[in-house]
């Protein structure tokens, strides 16, 4: 370890501890700010897939006319609050440019790129963490309750696997009830992405954080950065609750709270929060054992080890921080058709996450602005868990001035 760097990495969520692991291993001394506690925003209690096959981004056509309409039914899953938000509105036009197939399959391939990577990275790494972690290679199914909903489906299936290859096997009611029997029958089948997995996040993070604090991370808890020092095109230091930090080189890892620092660290930063919801209760008896989704409720299912988690929702609705018991109703309410087990166990947790979402569906991931010792790692919209490793070992290649293991190109912060 020859190098002797200093780095902070502003930001302690699951993305920020990423790019710490992976600026430790490369020799460099670390230290993780957050102005809270440790992986205790929106890389908490999330639904845990970790998703190769998630090669679609959210620009897919029909996506704006969803969010319009949506303004109008306050019980859609994915929902634009009516709002007076200028930065919101620029956002959506430039979302709603993107709505196209051939966008799909652009950002698509971006995606997958970055996605395979990191179950690489993960498949190294979590052999070595703690078995907190849950870490299971089971695949994710997608249950569908109607023939409408197994056919449009299929369609989305059908692109993912022949412009992505991407594998997956469709499977009837009845395979459907021996590969899985916690689901009620009558329903019209499924679909099973055997190359995905599952962590229990909030054990991944405290099994990522342990191991990177043995490996001599420094992390500072309860410390907001307020501003920054900066000296010929450097920032050369921070502003926090805790006094000044000084460092060599600066990571932000912000996540929905990115597009503040826009200005300051020059450049554009379009980050919108996506707010989603979770409920975590006991496992029941007959809880499903693979990860689900169920694409139309747009609900997904988690069974951990000893409990059992429903997350959906994607509200655009500013930095809103209520967890309104209707939404978590609707959790349960959404989910209960497909399951044979109960889903009404008392809550052990009610959860929100501000996700924090690109407008094209990409992480940012690159040096910020014209800053020459300032990096952003931020805008992982749905898939920040997914995404992970692969972000932090290319924030710490870019940082140590090592070759790329992938082409870092299309998620630079200067493409916007
Ligand atoms: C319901 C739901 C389900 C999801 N399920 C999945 C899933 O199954 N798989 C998947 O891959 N992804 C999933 N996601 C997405 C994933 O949770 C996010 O993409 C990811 O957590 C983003 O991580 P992050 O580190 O960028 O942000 P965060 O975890 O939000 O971390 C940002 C940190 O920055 C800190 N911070 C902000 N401002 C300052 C400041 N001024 N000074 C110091 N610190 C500051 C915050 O306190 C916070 O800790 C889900 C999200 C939701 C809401």
């Amino acid at each position: 370890m020859a190098n002797t760097e200093t780095v902070i990495v502003v930001g302690g969520g699951v993305i920020g501890i990423a790019c710490a692991h992976y600026l430790r291993q490369a020799g460099l001394d670390v230290t993780v700010v957050d102005q809270g506690k440790i992986a205790q925003a929106c890389s908490r209690s999330n639904c845990g897939y970790i998703c190769p096959s998630h090669v679609q981004p959210l620009t897919e056509p029909g996506a704006f006319g969803l969010a319009i309409r949506s303004m109008f039914n306050s019980q859609s899953p994915f929902r634009v609050k009516p709002q007076l938000d200028i930065g919101l509105w620029h956002w959506m036009m430039q979302f709603a440019r993107r709505c196209t197939h051939a966008q799909v399959l652009r950002a698509g391939k971006s995606l997958q790129t970055i996605l395979d990577a990191s179950m690489e990275e993960y498949r190294r790494l979590l052999p070595s963490l703690s078995a907190e972690t849950e870490w299971r290679e089971n695949g994710l199914l997608y249950v569908l309750q109607t023939e409408r909903g197994l056919e449009d489906f299929a369609r989305h299936d059908d692109l993912t696997t022949k412009h992505f290859g991407v594998q997956s096997k469709c499977l009837s009611e009845t395979e459907l009830a021996n590969f899985d029997n916690g689901f009620v029958s009558d329903l019209a089948g499924a679909f099973w992405y055997p190359g995905d997995g599952s962590v229990s996040p909030e054990g991944l993070n405290q099994a990522w954080l342990a191991s990177t604090r043995t490996q001599g991370v420094a992390f500072i808890e309860d410390c907001q950065v307020h501003s920054i020092l900066k000296d010929s095109g450097r920032v050369v230091g921070l502003e926090t609750d805790q006094g000044e930090l000084s460092a060599d080189q600066f990571v932000f890892a912000l996540g929905a709270w990115s597009k503040r620092w826009a200005s300051s660290l020059g450049g554009s930063i379009p980050v919108q929060p996506g707010k989603g919801y979770s409920v975590t209760f006991a496992r029941p008896k007959n809880a499903p054992k693979y990860p689900t989704l169920f694409p139309e409720h747009k609900v997904g299912v988690s069974p951990f080890e000893k409990t059992m988690r429903l997350g959906s929702m994607m509200e655009f609705a500013g930095y809103d921080t209520a967890i309104p018991p209707a939404r978590i109703a609707q959790l349960r309410d959404s989910a209960r058709p497909y399951l044979k087990c109960d889903v009404d166990g008392e809550a052990i947790d009610t959860w929100y996450g501000w996700r924090p979402m690109t407008w094209d569906s990409l992480p940012i991931i690159g040096r910020a602005g014209a800053l020459s010792n300032v990096y952003l790692a931020t805008g992982h919209n749905m898939l920040g868990l997914s995404l992970a490793p692969s972000t932090g070992r290319l924030i710490s290649e870019m940082v140590v001035d090592a070759d790329p293991h992938i082409a870092p190109d299309p998620y630079s912060p200067t493409r916007f």
